[in-house]
């Protein structure tokens, strides 16, 4: 980092300030210019803040030149990180399938599902038990009693669990479920992701709706710092003046957010599109960039879906997909 000082700054006011850095455990390098002083922090800055350092009288500019995550950033920690949940694992070299319904809404549903998706190669189970729809008249999930028969699901087929939290008081419920999704409205409450660092189980960590890549990963920095390395990243769809989608996959954040973190990044092309046709090609597009994984919406009659049917597979296209995305990765794998 480097703070540009004013003109004007006298020999005792750079000295405060010196002191003032140094008591964050960051060591000041002065450079006296005919016109210009600067001060080059040396050190892990991620604990000095931008803002309060701007709005000092003595300060010109303050310039961060390097980014402000560490836990999660590739230039400390260069292997890529590879979480193991029951028989899946997350990251390195391999392709993981998600798959599930939007939401749970019955035991016989939920079953039928898993064993379906687990037949067609899915490792893990998704379905969301505390749903966060736009509206509150829309259906809420079952809640307790979706994350119940979750763990039914898991009984059943042996397959892992990835399901959303939305506040911190449900956090009691999720002790057996082994990945717990942070939603895309949730990305930035800053308290959760400190409760769920506490936590130590994996994270699935959606991008917000209009986050940057910066931002995403600062939210990640939240769970690491409090003590959880153990982070997916999801790319799930932003909001841009395209309306025809639900959302614009961004693609290009498979590549950019492997090359700033080591964490596994993992796509979600149901949410992106909001079309079912459409989950097939961009689940070509995210494993042929790099995703470590998928996340799908599967239905057993998306036509009677209570959330999201629209853009939820069947059991059986879900079948094709995943026998073409398996072809392509083994391509990938070639060269
Ligand atoms: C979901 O995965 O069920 C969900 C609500 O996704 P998002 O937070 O990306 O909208
Ligand atoms: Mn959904």
């Amino acid at each position: 980092m480097i703070i540009i000082l004013k003109e004007n700054t006298t020999a005792q006011e750079l000295n405060t300030l010196a002191e003032m850095v140094k008591s964050h455990g960051v060591t000041p390098h002065i450079t006296e210019g005919v016109h210009q002083t600067i001060m080059g922090l040396v050190g892990d800055t991620t604990r000095i803040d931008i803002e309060s350092l701007s709005q000092l009288k003595i300060v010109e500019a303050v310039r961060r030149i390097q980014e402000p995550f560490k836990n999660a950033n590739r230039k400390f920690h260069p292997m890529d990180t590879v979480i193991t949940v029951g028989d899946a694992v997350i990251g390195g070299n391999s392709l993981t399938l998600i798959a599930g319904p939007c939401s749970v809404e019955s035991e016989e549903q939920i079953i039928s599902v898993a064993r379906d998706v687990k037949n067609s190669g899915a490792k893990i189970l998704r379905g969301g038990a505390f749903k966060p729809r736009t509206s509150p008249y829309a259906f809420q999930g079952m809640r307790e009693e979706g994350i119940k028969l979750l763990l039914e699901a898991k009984k059943d087929t042996g397959l892992p669990i990835v399901t959303e939290i939305m506040d911190l008081s449900q956090l009691d419920l999720f002790d057996e479920i082994d990945i717990i999704q942070v939603g895309a409205r949730n990305m930035q409450n800053f308290e959760l992701l400190k409760q769920l660092g506490r936590s130590g189980k994996p994270v699935l960590l959606k991008r917000g709706l209009a986050s940057t890549y910066q931002e995403l990963l600062m939210s990640a920095e939240y769970i690491m710092a409090f003590g959880n390395d153990q982070v997916i990243l999801c790319e799930r769809g932003v909001r841009t003046f395209e309306t025809y989608t639900r959302n614009t996959l961004d693609i290009s954040a498979v590549p950019a957010l492997k090359k700033l973190s080591h964490l596994p990044v993992v796509i979600d092309p149901s949410h992106a599109a909001g079309i079912a046709d459409f989950v097939s090609p961009l689940s070509m597009a995210a494993v042929a960039a790099g995703a470590d994984g998928l996340m799908i919406e599967v239905h057993n009659d998306p036509s009677k879906a209570k959330c999201d049917g629209p853009q939820s597979l069947t059991p059986e296209s879900f079948d094709k997909l995943a026998k073409k995305l398996t072809s392509l990765k083994k391509i990938m794998q070639e060269d």
